[in-house]
């Protein structure tokens, strides 16, 4: 999805007013009638039915008048109004070239004032990208649509949480920067997707390394559920990085093992598959039969030994609360049809490795210093109180 920053610097702070207002709205609101809104904003002389025209022109907001006159946020509405508040807390200044898409994000490069460079991501769940998504449709349908933008904010809120926590415990993961209603700000990695890599220096170690944080994360109570070759970046010298934690559980979960040997798997198929590393003596029997012997040598759940000051009973007790949980782990688990990255992304395999490469430079950013100044407090609010009248956006 295009993102024209451009438009976003010339937006009046009435613009910014009105657009907070209709979020503030959704929280209630499917679709929040004109009236709505503009009481929310209270601009003087009936100001706010100029302004909502010129933000649907910018395709920040979504009219509706099927059941009656009303807005709603779209995608870029809400991009905006995170890249905002970041901007306003001084996080970054100005938005570079997109450098990923996932199967349910954004990334783009941002850098700080002092030319930093980082990497911001913009959690689109509900992007219609894989064929899980009517499963994930047939448990939202009794929510109303802005679920989506509530489903993207709890997988931000969550990645961050848990990419904080990882860090934290010495694991090879982005440095979390902020996070603000959909959107994760982390250090930028220098390297690449692994599925981009044809060839490795010591694929056994690299192996070895990365079969090692699995283990070592289920120690700390943790599972990825998504580790595969799309969510390892690795550099130059064949260190990994991990990304992309939204789907991760606790070793507690009724599916744990399901999903740690999901995870195991996915990383020995990747390995044979590419780097032709052999697991395994095939041993054949008398009648020919091949028995697969390398389960020996594949760790099992039943095995893990649990560290104590465990990461999921920490991160219980940190800002991802319990429903919050439960509405995503709702979620991740109505996607049965789920395989991987994989499906989403399957011709990432041919694309020309040198592109993909994350090389900072502050080529072509579009500088956010804003023409107007917005009023900080009412989009900070918002933002930072969510929870009120028991609907979230
Ligand atoms: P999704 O949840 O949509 O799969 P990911 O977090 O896996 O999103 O990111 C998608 C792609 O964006 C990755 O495969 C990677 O190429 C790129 N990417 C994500 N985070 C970073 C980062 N911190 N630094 C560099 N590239 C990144
Ligand atoms: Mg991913």
């Amino acid at each position: 999805m295009k993102l024209d920053v451009n438009v976003l610097r010339y937006l009046s702070k009435d613009d910014f007013r009105v657009l907070t207002a209709v979020e503030m709205g959704m929280r209630n609101h499917e679709i929040v009638p004109s009236e709505l809104i503009a009481r929310i904003a209270s601009l003087k002389h009936g100001g706010t039915y100029k302004v909502l025209k010129n933000l649907l022109k910018h395709k920040l907001l979504h009219h509706d008048s099927s059941k009656y006159d009303g807005f709603r946020l779209t995608y870029l509405g809400y991009d905006f109004l995170a890249i905002k508040t970041m901007v306003n807390r001084g996080v970054f200044v100005s938005v570079g070239r997109q450098i990923g898409v996932g199967k349910e994000s954004d990334i783009f490069e941002v850098a700080t004032e002092d030319g930093t460079i980082l990497a911001m991501k913009l959690h689109r769940l509900g992007r219609t990208s894989f064929r899980a998504v009517k499963s994930k449709r047939d448990y939202l349908r009794h929510r109303s649509s802005f679920s989506w933008l509530y489903l993207s904010r709890l997988a931000a809120l969550k990645e961050f949480a848990f990419m904080k926590a990882l860090e934290e415990h010495g694991f090879p993961v982005p440095h979390a920067v902020d996070c603000n209603r959909h959107c994760v700000i982390m250090s930028l990695i220098n390297g690449y997707p692994l599925v981009q890599v044809k060839q490795l220096q010591n694929p056994d170690t690299v192996f070895e390394r990365i079969l090692g944080l699995v283990v070592r994360m289920a120690e700390h109570g943790l599972i990825h559920c998504d580790f595969n070759e799309f969510n390892i970046m690795i550099d130059d010298d064949e260190q990994i990085t991990m990304i992309d934690f939204p789907q991760m559980v606790s070793v507690s979960h009724q599916n744990a093992k399901m999903y740690f040997d999901r995870d195991v798997e996915c990383i020995f198929k990747f390995f044979r598959k590419r780097f032709n590393l052999n697991f395994h003596e095939i041993e054949v029997e008398d009648d020919n039969s091949e028995i697969d012997s390398d389960e020996g040598s594949r760790p099992q759940f039943s095995d893990i030994e649990k560290v104590s000051g465990r990461l999921d009973k920490e991160l219980e007790a940190s800002g991802f609360t319990k429903k919050e949980q439960v509405d995503m782990e709702k979620f991740i688990d109505g996607d049965d049809e789920k395989e991987s990255d994989t499906e989403s992304v399957g011709t990432a395999d041919e694309e020309d490795i040198g592109d993909a490469r994350n090389e900072a430079s502050l080529k072509n950013f579009e500088s956010l210093s804003f023409v107007s100044k917005v009023e900080d407090n009412l989009i900070e609010d918002n933002s930072e109180n969510n929870e009120t009248n028991g609907q979230e956006i």
